[in-house]
């Protein structure tokens, strides 16, 4: 499905929800024609001509944002340099994903690959796992790509993942803002370098941009005429400040970082499977992390209590 921002300017969602798998991604047919991600599916690039796609950009090594990429054949493609290695070698790939604190985390090893959980809609050409992309180049943040009638830039928005990015034409106020995706169930940072305080960072570069249109990886179009896009940017980020607010509660005593963990008392997934018990520790060990660089605990003996 296409929804046309104007005749160059088109956000292409798939055809169902756009949820993981999917994701949603932005044309700008222009001289060159540009496209950013890849996780719509083979029936939103089917309105398209996805071989004329000059030039890819990758917001971030995230399986539901490159796994069509063989639709876009004749593209260079883009990513961030930071997250590069994790393309080329399925090692990195998968420790992103900090699969090498599974054990400690889940008192167990890890039994069942993600993608074999999780099966495939038809057009996604690929299942989840390593898939070898090679990049054209890197994204540097600031960088603007001359397209003809339109100029993008990137914004380099990390927290989510290490290198993930957005993308603005200020021409349009419109940004892309790719995993910072106002989800109402607010944001995900469960990779290994994932970061709360950098997130936080991030959507506040977002409310200062102030786009007129918002386009997400996740959701519908946001226009500020008719949505409160610096409330609902704020909203999101409160979603993260009130799970901290849980374990904050929680040191009401002492405990060990296990007992922190394994209350899964911040945990927002509707389904409950051993990978969202695993990202909803690994996003508690990150504000742990965080209140601790703050001050706002000590930790003493394996023991954790408030300042
Ligand atoms: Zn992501």
């Amino acid at each position: 499905m296409i929804v046309e921002l104007n005749p160059r300017l088109k956000v292409l969602r798939p055809q169902g929800k756009a949820m993981f798998p999917y994701s949603n991604s932005l044309c700008i047919d222009d001289d060159i024609c540009l496209m950013i991600d890849a996780g719509a599916g083979g029936r939103a690039y089917q309105d398209i001509q996805p071989e004329k796609v000059d030039l890819l950009l990758l917001s971030h090594n995230h399986f539901d944002h490159v796994n069509g990429i063989s639709f876009f054949k004749n593209a260079r493609i883009l990513a961030s340099e930071m997250e590069a290695p994790g393309y080329i070698d399925p090692d990195i790939y998968a420790s992103y994903a900090g699969y090498e604190l599974w054990e400690e985390l889940m008192d167990s090893p890890r039994q069942t690959r993600f993608g074999s959980i999780s099966a495939m809609p038809e057009d996604v050409p690929v299942s989840p796992g390593f898939h070898h992309i090679e990049l054209s180049g890197h994204l540097h943040d600031g960088e603007i790509f001359d397209l003809g009638k339109y100029k993008l830039q990137s914004v380099f928005l990390p927290g989510h993942s290490h290198g993930h990015f957005g993308f603005f034409i200020e021409q349009k106020g419109i940004l892309f803002s790719a995993d910072i995706d106002l989800s109402p169930y607010g944001p995900w940072y469960g990779g290994l370098f994932s970061d709360i305080d950098q997130l936080v960072d991030s959507v506040n570069r977002i409310i200062e941009l102030d786009p007129a249109i918002l386009v997400t990886s996740h959701r519908r179009v946001f226009y500020k005429g008719e949505d409160d896009i610096a409330g609902s940017l704020k909203a999101y980020l409160a979603k993260a400040m009130e799970r901290e607010q849980l374990i904050w509660e929680a040191l009401q005593t002492p405990q060990t970082r296990s007992e922190l963990l394994k209350r899964d008392y911040i945990s927002h997934y509707r389904q409950q499977n051993e990978y969202t018990v695993f990202w909803t520790r690994m996003m508690i060990l990150k504000h742990i992390e965080s209140m601790n660089r703050r001050n706002m605990i000590t930790c003493e003996g394996g023991i954790y209590r408030r300042a």
